[in-house]
């Protein structure tokens, strides 16, 4: 029998009865229902049952500032009181989407100072493939079209976001990629690196990117497209030698490298961008999720000057959406990054919470089930194994998903990329906050191995 309120079941059914859920196995949400989400307060969630539950994940990866921040819900109040909505198409503009450009390239790498303004990062890589393909087009070579993205990477669910990505799932459905995407593999030498060393197999994993440019011509590559970490990948953190090796190999060929930020900026990495940290000096930058800590959804691509002067001399740019720009999205981005100024959050994460987060994480390490603890900031991943030594996986056991299961249910949310735990908890987590989720991080490795034991 239920012991589910009734509430909770009359939500359940609404969701089987009228949902089509993101990213969901119907089969299984059909089953057991979903969990319903109806409060949150700063790093925590209550779900109908009343439970309280850590957000390891801060949302999607976007809840920077944490929940419940009235500067926030101030911001979009008074700017829809004053203006609700405005496009900027066709020579119109308004103060908040103005005002948020500049904000947003004050905080950007030197050299580029331009924002194109979306409302989700899928759109940003749509914006991308377009943007690049234009300036080879003004530039006089309109045969440099195919952008190389790697196997594993993610940008996000639309046509052009699924094909630039390379999730195999996400191609399968929809008979992606389209036309004109390549991919190389990943640098992820945990899944991957089989006997070779770490950093052997990040110079390997570059060079890929080389040897795809030689077999598909340079004349015809117009961009590389990466996460500086790939998040949903399953938090894989590149060998050291792999992000300068890449940049010799571009420096090398006239083409574009566009930094998908959308995870990694505005402060997970505990500089404002993935690029910052690794200083990868992009060319483009995509951005989403942390611009505006998931109030609302809004997204954009920062644009180095003299790929913006090319564009900007072109005439015409067929492209935009009705929400480029929303003025209440762009209220609550100029507030959410007045939070991170003011409240030092970024340095906070810097010097003081990414080095306890990560000091504790490791702290995992010694636990049968897990093979390898990595991190960089407020990013973590876990590796679950059934031999530390070879890295040898329980095969075809779900453990990811049994062990995710047991999160949940024990008040923690962490995600599970195959048998990879995953976290990205918001920024403003305090030291009591990491020591919550390490031990119920700990108590639910303890249930998962019990359970595939029992
Ligand atoms: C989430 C994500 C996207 C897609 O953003 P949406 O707002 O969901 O469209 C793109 N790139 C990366 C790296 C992401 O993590």
């Amino acid at each position: 029998m239920s012991t589910k309120s009734p509430q909770t079941l009359q939500w359940q059914a609404l969701s089987g009865d009228h949902h089509l859920a993101p990213f969901s196995d119907y089969r299984q949400l059909k089953e057991k229902g979903p969990r319903i989400i109806t409060e949150a307060q700063g790093v925590h969630l209550w779900d109908s049952e009343g439970h309280k539950i850590l957000d390891g994940m801060a949302g999607l990866w976007c809840v920077a500032v944490g929940y419940g921040r009235e500067e926030l819900v101030q911001a979009a109040a008074a700017q829809m009181r004053e203006l609700p909505y405005y496009n900027l198409f066709f020579q119109t503009a308004h103060p908040p989407a103005l005002e948020l450009a500049q904000a947003v390239v004050q905080v950007a790498p030197d050299g580029m100072s331009h924002v194109f303004f979306t409302g989700s990062g899928s759109e940003g890589n749509d914006t991308v493939l377009r943007l690049v393909r234009h300036y080879w087009a003004l530039q006089g070579k309109p045969g440099k079209k195919t952008i190389i993205g790697r196997v594993n990477g993610y940008h996000g669910s639309t046509v052009a976001g699924a094909s630039l990505g390379g999730m195999s799932g996400m191609h399968e459905q929809g008979d992606l990629p389209i036309p004109g995407i390549a991919h190389i593999p990943q640098p992820y030498w945990f899944g991957e690196g089989g006997d070779m060393s770490p950093d052997e197999f990040g110079l390997w994993a570059a060079n890929q990117l080389e040897e795809k440019i030689l077999e598909l011509g340079e004349d015809q590559v117009a961009a590389f497209i990466a996460e500086p970490i790939q998040g949903a990948g399953g938090v894989i953190i590149p060998p050291d030698s792999y992000w300068p090796r890449i940049k010799e190999i571009l420096a090398k060929y006239d083409i574009l490298f566009v930094a998908d930020e959308v995870i990694c900026g505005f402060g997970r990495t505990g500089e404002w961008f993935g690029s910052d940290y690794y200083q990868l000096k992009p060319d483009l930058m995509t951005i989403a999720k942390g611009l505006t800590s998931g109030y609302v959804p809004m997204g954009g691509v920062i644009v180095r000057d003299r790929i913006a002067k090319v564009i900007s001399e072109g005439g015409d740019f067929n492209h935009g959406f009705t929400y480029s720009g929303h003025p209440v999205a762009a209220a609550v981005g100029l507030a959410n990054l007045r939070l991170l100024h003011e409240e030092k959050i970024i340095e906070r994460v810097r010097s003081e919470t990414a080095p306890y987060l990560q000091k504790r994480l490791r702290e995992l390490e010694d636990h049968p089930l897990v093979g390898e603890v990595r991190g960089l900031g407020m990013l973590g991943a876990i590796e679950l194994v059934k031999d530390k030594a070879t890295r040898e996986r329980y095969e075809g056991r779900g453990v990811g998903m049994v062990c995710r299961q047991f999160c949940f249910d024990n008040g923690l949310i962490m995600r599970a990329v195959g048998d990879t735990m995953i976290i990205a908890p918001p920024l403003v987590m305090t030291e009591a906050d990491v020591d919550e989720l390490v031990s119920k991080a700990r108590l639910c490795l303890d249930l998962t191995l019990n359970a595939i034991n029992g």
